[in-house]
């Protein structure tokens, strides 16, 4: 889709702005280009210099961590947090802790997160921060260690009206716990409100581990639905096999699918019977080990080596593994074996060509700021029990959390709609993101 005129000197200032960030432009033009329509009609939404704005985080900060392993050697990784945006609630965003971290990931997230939060309804702005360190192979007391170094210049930045980081690749709940750990000795407060993501023992919500997985399964049972369908008898296939494609898997099958494979960056593992989430889960979460162990330990499943699990036919396909991991090779195999929906649990995993091919063939297609912002919609549920200091129930959360995903699908739809684009997932989830932060910003004189 070409950009609207008024805003083709925007993106050219992005890129001559952010050189070498290819995620982020890829994030920028494909909101660029979604809404066109908006500033078409409401041309308030490009004047006073708004896109261009909104296109430059507030803050962006990058710093040194040492730390040294179990064997004394020094290591020096870089520590990054991406304050983008706080026109809606303080920068809410996770942590990503994988060695293809640089500037123009954690970027990308954060502008994402930006319009991903404003979707939820809820008063959270956007933010996004991480490390280029590897914890694949750490000793526990490295990974403890580390977050300690990484806590140490980031607790300067957060806090509860300011900035909430929670997890993302590469930081789960053992992470956030030594995290919240060194915050608390710094600081000397118990600040239940400035990371989510906790331990239900020390202020945690329930189902936030659960929620962007769930999140996502109930976003295509809205899709479904809004088709006339369900997920009865549905095969899936999820791509991924970490927090949140567990819970997207475990969901699928509360509502009635079948997933029949996942996978990592190895391989993809196969079980016609559907995937069997309890050996999954003692497979990654307590011996964290590789995906092809799953098929060692359940005898009738295959494990298939160095492919993509994109091969394996499917009526639905939920990547929720990482970015750019759905190219137009993958989207053809998709569409050739008769997939009909697509949702992205995990951030950006299907690059614009991709995204167009579905499109085209009329593939029901929810782009992971709307699909996959169950998570941070319950961490912003975490937020307010911190603030309260309340604990609320698994139900009472779980059913909030399928309210905000039924309301944000309800949003997308609505104003894909109201812009002569019906069905079209992508420009109604930018669109209305966009302009819920466009005129919080406005309304907020020139910031
Ligand atoms: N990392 C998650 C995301 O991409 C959740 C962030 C949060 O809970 O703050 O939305």
């Amino acid at each position: 889709m070409p950009i609207h005129e008024r805003l083709e000197s925007v993106y050219a200032e992005v890129l001559a702005r952010n050189p070498g960030e290819t995620e982020f432009h890829q994030a920028v033009r494909e909101v660029l280009e979604s809404i066109g329509p908006a500033v078409g009609k409401h041309p308030q939404y490009a004047d006073a210099k708004i896109v261009s704005r909104i296109c430059e985080p507030e803050r962006q900060i990058i710093f040194r961590v040492p730390w040294e392993d179990d064997s004394g050697e020094i290591h020096i990784n870089r520590g990054f947090r991406m304050e983008f945006n706080s026109a809606l609630g303080p920068y809410k965003g996770g942590l990503r802790f994988h060695p293809s971290v640089y500037l123009g990931i954690i970027k990308f997230l954060g502008f994402e997160q930006v319009f991903k939060n404003a979707l939820t309804g809820l008063p959270i702005g956007g933010g996004k921060g991480g490390s280029d360190f590897d914890p694949k192979g750490k000793s526990d007391r490295e990974i403890m260690r580390f977050c300690q170094s990484f806590m140490t210049e980031l607790h300067r930045h957060i806090g509860e009206y300011t900035d909430v980081p929670a997890g993302d690749t590469g930081v789960g709940s053992r992470e956030i716990g030594y995290l919240f750990g060194q915050y608390k000795r710094i600081t000397n407060r118990y600040e239940s409100g400035v990371l989510t993501g906790k331990g239900l023992i020390y202020g945690g919500a329930r189902v936030r581990t659960e929620a962007t997985g769930y999140g996502t399964a109930f976003f295509v049972n809205e899709m479904l639905a809004a088709r006339g369908d369900s997920f009865a008898g549905k095969t899936v296939v999820v791509s991924g096999s970490g927090n949140v494609a567990i819970y997207a898997i475990e969901k699928v099958h509360q509502l009635g699918g079948r997933v029949v494979a996942c996978s990592d960056s190895s391989g993809y593992v196969v079980d016609e019977k559907g995937i069997d989430v309890k050996l999954l889960r003692e497979v990654k979460e307590n011996r964290r080990e590789r995906i092809s162990v799953y098929a060692d330990l359940a005898k009738h499943a295959r494990y298939v080596k160095g492919q993509q699990v994109w091969e394996v036919p499917c009526d639905i396909a939920m990547p929720c593994a990482t970015q750019n991991e759905i190219t137009g090779k993958e989207a053809e195999q998709l569409i050739r074996n008769g997939c009909k929906v697509v949702a992205e649990g995990a951030n950006m995993p299907t690059t614009p060509e991709a995204v167009r091919l579905f499109q085209e063939a009329g593939v029901a297609f929810g782009p992971g700021k709307a699909a996959n912002a169950g998570g941070v919609a319950t961490s912003a549920l975490e937020m307010q029990q911190n603030a309260s200091r309340d604990s609320w129930s698994f139900e009472y959360t779980e059913d909030r959390l399928e309210d905000i995903m039924r309301d944000i699908h309800t949003r997308c739809i609505e104003t894909a709609e109201e812009y002569g684009m019906p069905g079209n997932y992508v420009a109604g989830a930018n669109i209305a993101a966009y302009t819920r932060v466009a005129d919080a910003m406005l309304a907020l004189g020139l910031i």
